[in-house]
């Protein structure tokens, strides 16, 4: 099977007449986004996280992607490329329904889940624009079979891994959130969130990014961080030591979540009863359509959800915002840690995210968006 599409079901309404349409427009633009302070994890330090901004335009619409991947994915500028450059255009915008353009996209190869991401964010906002539709609208009838929508969305504000002091410096700036998620996996994790615990009364989860080793170590690091009151644990061993993770989970009372073990809903059931639940990030899914398929694969079987991104612009954010609600947590922040931002469009108001319910994913201004990429021609 190529791509990795779930199976299409019926949605009529995102049907578009395209036969007299002539104006067509596919452009990429590698923007890099620029982070406002250097962002560490278990992985490295970083500055700036590389990648791409892609727009499809058809007639009057033009409908907007990206993806941003962290520099230890094995896709980049080269590989985002070089998968455009397989995209027939005029194919692509020939397709009158949501359902075969995706289907087209995501059949053209095996892999590159980050470039596809990008043009199914952008045929899912386009799509939206040219039928009056919100994304968060389109899911919603299908999601509510699996689980009730969230009235408040609440997100996490994450806290990079970095000397104690700096830290603990962000912690103090970033109160207006309920939730902080502390990024670990150095020498000292209990005494960060000790010292953050110290300064705050905020709830906490904590993501090792892989970091943990030895199990019986990272069983009473997990046990002092819980007595601190750290009410969720992000994939603490590296991927596929599902043996410790077990161990871990077993003996935890807060829930162990698989984010770098989890890339799409095939994955799932294998992790199911080593873990709680799973994160799911558009950019590593491969797009809204197949985290949607993530979303209920995971309900069916039992295990929780929380809706996160990479390091993203407000394109990204908006996308994954549409059906955040649907999610047990929610950790959308990475718009919020750039300088750069390329749009605007959901709000995040004291750690509450605010969907715009125009159509599309969101974008409530695109004048920077219009700008790289000039009008349809
Ligand atoms: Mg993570």
């Amino acid at each position: 099977m190529r791509g990795e599409l779930s199976a299409s079901e019926s949605r009529p309404f995102w049907r578009v007449s395209v036969l007299a349409v002539r104006k067509q427009m596919f452009k990429y633009k590698h923007y890099p986004l620029e982070l406002k302070e250097p962002f560490g994890t278990a992985h490295g330090l970083r500055t700036h996280t590389d990648g791409m901004l892609v727009a499809l335009g058809r007639g009057d619409n033009i409908g907007y992607g990206e993806v941003y991947l962290p520099p230890y994915y094995r896709e980049n500028r080269e590989s985002f490329e070089s998968f455009f450059s397989l995209v027939d255009e005029s194919r692509l915008l020939s397709f009158g329904d949501l359902e075969t353009a995706l289907h087209y996209l995501h059949g053209l190869t095996n892999s590159d889940s980050g470039a596809k991401t990008a043009l199914d964010i952008a045929l899912h906002d386009l799509f939206g624009k040219e039928t009056g539709q919100p994304v968060s609208e389109f899911y919603r009838e299908e999601l509510e079979l699996y689980c009730f929508p969230k009235e408040r969305i609440v997100t996490s504000y994450t806290i990079g891994l970095d000397e104690k002091s700096i830290m603990l410096d962000k912690a103090r700036r970033a109160k207006e959130f309920e939730i902080l998620k502390i990024k670990l996996g150095g020498e000292d994790d209990v005494g960060i969130v000790s010292a953050i615990r110290d300064q705050t009364d905020q709830r906490l989860f904590v993501d090792a990014n892989q970091a943990w080793r030895d199990e019986e170590q990272a069983l009473s690091v997990a046990s002092e961080l819980i007595s601190l009151g750290v009410e969720l644990i992000e994939q603490p061993f590296c991927v596929s030591e599902f043996q410790k993770t077990r161990a871990l989970r077993d003996a935890s009372p807060v829930p162990v979540i698989a984010d770098e073990d989890v890339q799409n809903a095939g994955d799932i059931k294998r992790l199911a009863d080593s873990f709680d639940g799973i994160n799911i990030k558009l950019m590593k899914a491969g797009g809204i359509r197949n985290a949607v398929a993530m979303l209920k694969e995971a309900r069916r079987l039992g295990i929780s959800v929380l809706i996160g991104c990479m390091t993203e612009s407000s394109i990204g954010i908006s996308a994954a915002a549409g059906i955040a609600a649907f999610a047990d947590w929610c950790d959308l922040d990475g718009n919020l840690l750039i300088k750069n931002d390329a749009c605007e469009a959901v709000k995040t108001i004291d750690g509450v995210l605010e969907p715009s319910d125009v159509p599309g994913i969101g974008i409530t201004n695109d004048a920077k968006l219009r700008e790289i990429f000039g009008a349809i021609d």
